[in-house]
């Protein structure tokens, strides 16, 4: 992709920097609140969508650093399936998206869009 100017980069660190500020206070404010955890048999649903809540925030905080990553190895704005340069006001938007806004919308039809895929038992990172 043609390089981004400093500016633009400059942008989008400081996006990534809030992102991951407001995923890390989302994360502890889960961990921190009492009560959800060892709640027994009769709050299995609770403790499901807790530790989803827990994952997801940091699925996010995970999100984040690779796009940091990639933002410092040069590949950041690139899509992943096609190749093509991801459009900088999507960038604004979604700043830890892999997809250009034809891929996404593929894949959306594809998808349910914006849902959870289901849990795997491979690959459980956390
Ligand atoms: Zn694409």
């Amino acid at each position: 992709m043609k390089p981004m100017i400093k500016t633009q980069k400059a942008r989008l660190y400081a996006l990534l920097d809030s992102e991951e500020e407001i995923a890390r206070a989302a994360l502890k404010r889960a961990l921190d609140t009492p009560g959800n955890r060892r709640s027994g048999a009769a709050h299995d649903s609770n403790e499901r969508d807790y530790v989803a809540q827990v994952a997801s925030y940091a699925l996010e905080i995970e999100r984040i650093a690779q796009a940091r990553s990639r933002l410092s190895a040069r590949t950041y704005g690139v899509c992943s399936e096609c190749h093509s340069d991801i459009k900088f006001g999507r960038l604004l938007a979604y700043p830890t998206t892999l997809w250009c806004d034809k891929c996404q919308s593929m894949f959306d039809q594809l998808h349910e869009p914006r849902q959870h895929q289901p849990a795997r038992d491979h690959g459980t990172r956390m």
